[in-house]
């Protein structure tokens, strides 16, 4: 059985259970990070440890500890764990106190959780052949820059999305621009070859591979607009990916049963591909 890391102790995954009155039990008041491993490497760990810290400012919750001590609980788990490559998840959450929307008056110990993810990478055929999407309504708060816990909207599109048997659910806000995916970055490459994407405002979460594609693609000389884009923006596109730490830059070639461009991936999502295969190989 895996080993998590929890409030000061590595346990068997099944024995690490929090109090009923974990403020992330009651009200989701918490925040969490999702990092890859590739070679016993943690990716862009610097980018993951900055948007935690951002997270946990935003909400008000302290650092659970300090970030050589966090580094330190991540690479126990990766070893107890044997674990060269996959994923880790962070999470931390205002701690334990009686159930009361204020926060608790006397501060509480935030409650720190590590543990690996058993979630697997698109697969080979997904990459080469792309992936479809549906598009549903946002329905989600105004501050979905924060990595809150709190997912539900999240939940109830991607599922959808599964019971469509289709990738993701791409979010449409309600002034008609779509936001993001559901657990994914969402992009477009116009015919005149421009990388389209919501810009990292209040509107998103701001994700590490989105930032690391954008990046890439800039030093490569691939132009970026970061405009919101509407459901007809991607019908006369060229080109459709999402991006994640799960997924890299993934091709995204229906939406809404209805084909992108040529209905396969194109040059530019592959080149992606190729670039962000590149930037993960040199960490590790
Ligand atoms: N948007 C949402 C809503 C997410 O939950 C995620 C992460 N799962 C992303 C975008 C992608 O972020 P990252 O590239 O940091 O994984």
């Amino acid at each position: 059985m895996p080993i998590t890391y929890l409030n000061g102790r590595y346990v068997p995954h099944k024995r690490a259970v929090v109090s009923v009155d974990d403020r992330g039990y009651v009200f989701s008041d918490g925040i969490y990070e999702v990092a890859a491993v590739q070679n016993g490497i943690i990716l862009d760990w610097e980018l993951h440890l900055k948007r935690l810290h951002r997270s946990l400012g935003a909400v008000k919750i302290a650092a659970p500890c300090s970030d050589a001590a966090l580094r330190n609980i991540i690479h126990q788990v990766m070893a107890h764990n044997g674990m060269e490559n996959g994923y880790f998840y962070i999470q931390v959450t205002r701690g334990v106190a009686p159930r009361a929307h204020a926060f608790p008056k006397k501060p509480v110990r935030p409650s720190l959780m590590v543990s690996v993810l058993s979630m697997k990478p698109p697969t080979a055929k997904e990459y080469k052949e792309g992936v479809a999407v549906i598009t549903r309504t946002d329905l989600r708060w105004l501050r979905r820059d924060i990595k809150s816990i709190s997912l539900l909207p999240n939940i109830m599109a991607k599922q959808e999305a599964v019971e469509h048997k289709v990738k993701e659910a791409w979010l449409v806000m309600p002034d008609g621009n779509i936001s993001e995916g559901s657990s994914t970055n969402a992009f477009i490459v116009t015919q005149e070859g421009v990388i389209r994407t919501h810009p990292a405002d209040n509107s998103i979460l701001g994700g590490i591979t989105r930032d690391v594609l954008l990046m890439l693609a800039r030093k490569d000389g691939i132009n970026i607009d970061e405009t919101p884009f509407t459901c007809d923006d991607v019908a006369r596109a060229a080109e459709a990916f999402l991006s994640s730490t799960t997924a890299g830059a993934l091709p995204v070639v229906t939406i809404d049963g209805k084909k992108i461009g040529s209905g396969t991936p194109g040059p530019v999502t592959k080149r992606l591909i190729e670039l962000f295969n590149e930037h993960c190989a040199r960490q590790t």
